[in-house]
């Protein structure tokens, strides 16, 4: 085996993922950062697992397994809390191929009014998008991971021949046997560095957060004016489209709209409060597929996908099986069945 690391650039949600999958398994693996783990789109996540009932397209497929691999590391992973609180949807967005359910108001009892058919999705979940990506690291960590936070990759390390073989972090050079770009938006000037065209086409989401009684929401609630979910600290995070924000005073109004229609929408919301409201990037290929994968410079892997908190579960898997195989394959791994990811 080599005696270089492979260096995982991103402690977002996958390449944490990534790092506990391949410390798993014995390998010399360095997670760096330029800031603190989860800090980029995973700290503004949702953090919805699930999503897709019925759905028997590739995308529709992948999120299954997502789903799947994240029942696994919930009994592997030491703290790592996954809520499979099933989701409430209707309305024409939501509401899709799943049966029509009547029990919406025993589902969620704090409802004003309980829409009379919606869908349930009991297999949905959530986690907390930064306790998860932390409770990955410390356990990639106890496997013999290393980190380095607060440690921005100013540019991927190429030999003459254009091969990626280290990481530069200012005057530091890593070398590395392989680097898996998990670098969320961050990815495409990180690989362009290489040489590696990575056209992404990230978009904008105002993630809403406030202060209520715990226990209004019970799981997931997703419907034409709102999606909500509760932590268990009482949080509930709301996420909304960005519609052109340019200063705090507008994005502080959204939030303040939000804390008006979810006090409406659930009983005993009337002591809620806002705490924030904040504008996340997701991180999106222009073709919106994952792009999991050896890329096209020799020792450089990529990890970018969307929906990434419900993904990371599987890609993780995947890619740390094909960094460890060093297979060079066109078809992106996290697309392969679950026998081969
Ligand atoms: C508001 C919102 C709601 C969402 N809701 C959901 C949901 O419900 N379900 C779902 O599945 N997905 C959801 N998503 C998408 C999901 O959050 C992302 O797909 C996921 O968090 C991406 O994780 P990541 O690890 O790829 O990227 P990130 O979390 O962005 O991590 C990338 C990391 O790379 C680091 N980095 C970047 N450049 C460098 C560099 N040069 N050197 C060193 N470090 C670098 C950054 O500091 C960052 O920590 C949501 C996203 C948003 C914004």
């Amino acid at each position: 085996m080599s005696m270089r690391p492979v260096i995982v650039i991103g402690a977002g949600i996958i390449g944490a993922s990534i790092t506990y999958h391949l410390a798993v398994r014995g390998a010399d693996v360095t997670l760096v950062d330029a800031g603190l783990p989860g800090a980029g789109a995973t700290r503004h996540s949702f953090g919805w697992i699930g999503r897709s009932p019925g759905d028997s397209s590739p995308a529709g497929e992948l999120r299954a397994l997502g789903r799947s691999h994240w029942e696994r590391l919930a009994r592997e992973v030491r703290g790592l809390e996954v809520h499979w609180s099933g989701a409430l949807v209707w309305g024409e967005h939501f509401a899709g191929r799943g049966p029509r359910d009547t029990h919406a108001a025993t589902r969620e009892p704090r409802l004003v009014e309980p829409p009379r058919h919606a869908e349930f999705r009991p297999d949905d979940g959530w986690v907390d998008p930064v306790r998860a990506t932390e409770s990955l690291i410390s356990a990639a960590r106890e496997h013999g991971a290393s980190v380095r936070f607060g440690a921005p990759v100013t540019r991927l390390v190429t030999t003459r021949d254009g091969a990626v073989d280290g990481v530069e972090l200012g005057q530091e050079i890593l070398a590395a046997s392989t680097v898996a770009v998990a670098a969320g938006v961050g990815s495409t000037a990180l690989c362009a560095t290489a040489g590696v065209n990575l056209p992404m086409l990230s978009s904008p989401v105002v993630m809403v957060r406030l202060r209520a009684s715990s226990g209004l929401v019970r799981g997931i609630v997703a419907n034409d004016q709102f999606e909500a979910r509760q932590d268990v600290d009482g949080t509930v995070l709301i996420p909304l489209d960005y519609d052109k924000h340019t200063s705090t005073d507008e994005l502080r109004r959204t939030g303040e709209e939000a804390l008006r229609v979810f006090m409406a929408s659930f009983t005993g919301a009337d002591d809620a409060t806002l705490v924030s409201a904040e504008i996340g990037w997701r991180p999106m290929m222009a073709d919106e597929k994952p792009r999991v994968g050896y890329a096209e410079a020799s020792g450089l892997y990529v990890a970018v996908a969307h929906p990434g908190i419900t993904l990371a579960s599987v890609i993780g898997h995947a890619a740390a099986e094909e960094i460890l195989a060093r297979t060079d394959r066109d078809e992106p791994a996290a697309h392969r069945s679950p026998g081969t990811a």
